[in-house]
């Protein structure tokens, strides 16, 4: 039974992605949308194999999900779920949400994203289904909102913006250059360890 910080549903974020890496624009626009929609959480789910990414993760599913692991370690809002890396085949939003609901039955749940994958939601699977499932939330860096046209209710929350991505972390650490502060220490420690993302793709 999932209850709230008063004892009403719980406000379940939800933070999918391919997290390869995860890095401080992940984590800042993760807190800030926790502190706007007081959300009493945030599942972190790396994707087991992102439907529109087929082909072009670097790391391995357990790689990313000690990443993930390592990234929210200390943050008693943030939680790591390997729900989707579980699951066989590509990971869909609806099954996910479903699953969740399952698992936290009265939570009311935040479906964070960006606006880029946004704009896909069409041709996700069951969008209707997704739409009932969770509120969207597009975390929105430096002003832009929901994707004008977009047939399915979302509401935009602006969050810090911090321009990192994982593409840049990959390329720099591949370029032989450091990552310090653009993704956690914990993070750099297993890529370290691992050795991930040598070799420039
Ligand atoms: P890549 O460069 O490989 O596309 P990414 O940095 O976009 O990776 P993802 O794992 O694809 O990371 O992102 C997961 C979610 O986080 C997506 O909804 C994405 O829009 C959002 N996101 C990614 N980078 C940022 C950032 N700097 N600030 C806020 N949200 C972000
Ligand atoms: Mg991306």
């Amino acid at each position: 039974m999932a209850t709230g910080a008063e004892g009403g549903a719980a406000r379940l974020g939800v933070f999918g992605g391919t997290f390869d890496p995860p890095h401080l624009g992940h984590l800042v626009a993760a807190s800030d949308a926790a502190l706007a929609l007081k959300l009493d959480r945030v599942l972190w789910i790396p994707a087991a194999v992102h439907p529109f990414k087929l082909g072009a993760v670097a790391a391995p599913p357990e790689a990313r999900l000690e990443m993930v692991r390592a990234a929210v370690a200390g943050d008693e809002r943030f939680e790591a779920c390997d729900l989707e890396l579980r699951r066989a085949g590509p990971s869909y939003t609806v099954a996910t949400l479903r699953e969740l609901h399952a698992r936290h039955p009265g939570a009311e749940l935040f479906f964070l994203t960006g606006a880029d994958n946004l704009r896909e939601l069409p041709q996700w699977r069951e969008p209707d289904e997704v739409v009932r499932l969770a509120r969207l939330v597009v975390v929105s860096r430096g002003g832009e909102g929901v994707p004008a046209g977009l047939a399915y209710p979302a509401m935009a929350v602006p969050v810090t913006r911090v321009d990192v991505s994982s593409t840049e972390v990959r390329r720099r650490i591949g370029a032989g250059q450091t990552v310090r502060y653009l993704v956690p220490q914990a993070v750099r420690e297993v890529i370290a360890r691992l050795g991930l993302y040598q070799t420039n793709l």
